[in-house]
């Protein structure tokens, strides 16, 4: 996979600092001073820090933990889950709010739950539900199966579990049910029809849940999910639909139960303008419910609580042109003032941010396994060339010329790239019609590397190269293999195009003189990472350093926390990486609270239907076979087997040691 020498051209966009390149530098070209928010910086050997109680506290550096990790047989590629981050945003969260109850003296409290659909693992539900309990802190389910979780493991009386998904008769009688258990299961009536199931369940077993109705706003959305309200919104009560189920209520005699309205703008809000109607229109819906005779108490403001994936605070797709406290300020400075002009009391106001709480605590590192790129030397003068070689040659030689001349004409410099391509072209349906030898096309593509090399090296870095020569770039840059599955663990840089802070974890002293991508594992072309944060753009090609013989390249994925787990699938029967949970301990040392296994290759074989045994038993008889008919030896078979045997209790990944 390695190409004889890296081709090393864009001096010319990292300025002439080769050799005294610094830390600062590597975090401007990476943003980690943007998006590294209060946990992440690189530290004076230039290796990524993580500061998991913010930035004034301990640090812990990046890559002595993988290097010790890597010592307890934890391999790559590991998803490292820093449990203090989640508790530190947790804590921020409800100090935004804090901060903005206190400021406007508003009389009602903040209370919050996390939806479980943003992130089940069971260890992560837990540390939520023990890190949250001082904040009677809640869960969210949209399902009956989140909803079991939600209800084992919210033991707190005083925390809110709000029932949201399409719901029949038994999810409604367990809402109901859980009551009598001492929970405080709000059953969110979200289609019109839930309200009849309600009523009939409420008879069947002689007592209520507590009620909340989903509103449908006419408020636009924007971004991805801006459909997620408006008219044609999948979830939530029209305004007749909402007065319809309210008249349903009162005859049934539950209107005394309805207690919470609740609306839900969609993932990633990137415009607080957009919250503002929201807020606005929800507010006044509050206030015509509690004069409808509702007792009221709770406004749920749903999730969308964005994170600023690429630190530009923009609002483009991966960023958010608001602060948390900005968010916070808005949720209780709007609603305040509905309630007190209305004359109507300020609700206990709840959230459901998912992405917001757990991005930053989860980290996919993952390492390189080799590199390709264009072959940029210069092959040696054969005795006899073919034409499109010589003027290849030709071209090159003056290329050379154009660029050692004092004013750099980008013009020529056009017209002999066009030149280049034409003979690389020409040779190309030359070897087609059978006039061209292997090794005189593998010249010709040499030379036509060797022309980008020269032409890259002399491109200023103004914005006035023609795009034609800008593509050139990619043309010298480089693939990094990389041991991961993007459809196991970033499937959403796929599905939908969302951009995550990616970066090398090391050598950040060093400048990074290879532009590159990455390609997974499967055997997919859609597997690849190709588009990174750029400061409120997205780019497709990554600074990165050269690959050093022997020595790990180690990438990390930062803000990874969110939808990634369960969203991913096993294509090419790629399974779930290492998992580890990190927590600092009180001397500033680390401890590990949880490891999870990645799947075995038999463990994700079953869960295809294969039996793992079954398979082995028919290659041992297809070996014996092979044996008898004397084409391969018994040690030959028994390595065979062994290899096999072996392979189907590792992980899926690729191991430096034979695996
Ligand atoms: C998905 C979802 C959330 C979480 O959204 P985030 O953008 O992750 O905060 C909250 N509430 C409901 C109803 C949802 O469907």
């Amino acid at each position: 996979m390695h190409a004889p020498k890296p081709p090393s051209f864009h001096q010319n966009k990292l300025s002439s600092k080769t050799s005294n390149w610094t830390i600062k530098d590597s975090s401007d070209l990476y943003g980690v001073n943007r998006w590294g928010s209060r946990y992440f910086s690189i530290n004076a050997i230039g290796h990524i820090n993580i500061h998991p109680k913010g930035k004034d506290n301990v640090a812990l550096d990046l890559v002595a933990l993988v290097k010790e990790l890597d010592g307890r047989n934890l391999k790559l590629p590991l998803l490292i889950r820093f449990d203090d981050i989640l508790r530190d945003r947790l804590e921020q969260i409800h100090q935004a709010f804090q901060i903005s109850i206190d400021q406007y003296n508003y009389k009602g409290r903040y209370k919050g739950v996390f939806p479980v659909k943003c992130n089940q693992q069971r260890q992560v539900v837990e540390k939520i539900m023990e890190y949250g309990r001082s904040w009677d802190f809640g869960l969210e389910a949209g399902s009956k199966a989140e909803l079991l979780i939600a209800l084992s493991l919210n033991e707190n009386p005083k925390a809110l579990l709000i029932c949201n998904g399409y719901k029949d008769q038994r999810y409604i009688e367990t809402a109901i049910l859980a009551r009598q258990l001492g929970r405080q299961p709000v059953v969110v009536i979200e289609q019109a029809d839930e309200v009849e199931r309600i009523v009939m369940a409420s008879k069947e077993l002689g007592a209520a849940p507590i009620i909340g109705i989903r509103a449908k706003l006419s408020s636009n959305g924007s971004g991805r999910w801006g459909n997620s309200i408006g008219e044609k919104a999948k979830f939530g009560l029209s305004i007749p639909e909402i007065l319809i189920t309210i008249e349903k209520l009162r005859s049934a005699n539950l209107l005394h139960e309805l207690r919470l309205l609740h609306f839900h703008v969609g993932s990633q809000i990137t415009d607080i303008a957009i919250l503002k109607d929201a807020l606005q229109e929800a507010g006044q819906i509050y206030v015509e419910l509690d004069r409808l005779g509702a007792p009221m108490g709770y406004l749920d403001v749903g999730g969308g609580l964005g994170v600023d994936y690429d630190g530009s605070q923009t609002a483009t797709e991966a960023s958010t042109n608001y602060s948390l406290q900005n968010y916070a300020n808005d949720v209780v400075a709007t609603i305040q003032e509905c309630c007190l002009s209305n004359n109507v009391e300020v609700p206990t106001l709840v959230s459901e941010s998912g992405r917001a709480l757990i991005s930053h605590f989860s980290i996919l590192i993952f390492n390189i396994l080799g590199n390709s790129y264009l072959p940029t030397n210069i092959p040696e003068k054969q005795a006899e060339e073919c034409l499109p070689v010589r003027n290849l040659r030709e071209t090159l030689k003056h290329i050379k010329i154009l660029s050692n001349e004092s004013h750099i004409d980008n013009s020529k410099l056009q017209e002999a790239w066009n030149d280049a391509l034409k003979f690389k072209e020409n040779a190309l349906n030359a070897f087609r019609l059978g006039y061209l030898r292997l090794p005189d096309r593998a010249i010709a593509e040499q030379l036509t590397g060797a022309c980008a090399h020269f032409i890259a090296k002399c491109l200023p870095q103004n914005k006035l190269i023609p795009e034609e020569l800008k593509q050139l770039r990619s043309e010298l840059a480089a693939t990094y293999y990389a041991n991961i599955s993007i459809f196991r663990s970033a499937p959403d840089t796929w599905a939908i195009q969302q951009l995550f802070p990616i970066m090398p974890i090391h050598r950040l002293l060093e400048e990074p003189n290879q532009l590159g991508h990455f390609a997974d594992l499967t055997c997919d072309s859609d597997g690849k990472l190709a588009q990174f944060i750029s400061n409120g753009n997205s780019k497709s090609l990554l600074e990165l350093h050269t690959l050093k013989p022997n020595q790990d390249y180690l990438i990390g994925m930062f803000l990874a926390g969110a939808y990634q787990e369960v969203m991913g699938n096993m294509h090419n029967l790629f399974g779930s990486t290492n998992a580890v949970h990190v927590r600092i301990s009180k001397d500033g040392k680390y401890q590990l609270d949880h490891v999870i296994k990645s799947n075995t290759k038999s463990e994700i074989l079953q869960a295809m239907e294969h039996n793992p045994e079954q398979l082995l038993e028919r290659l041992r008889i297809a070996s014996e076979v092979a044996i008898q008919q004397g084409t391969l030896k018994i040690s030959d078979a028994r390595r065979l087997m062994d290899h096999l045997e072996n392979s189907l209790r590792q992980s899926t990944y690729l191991h430096n040691q034979s695996s």
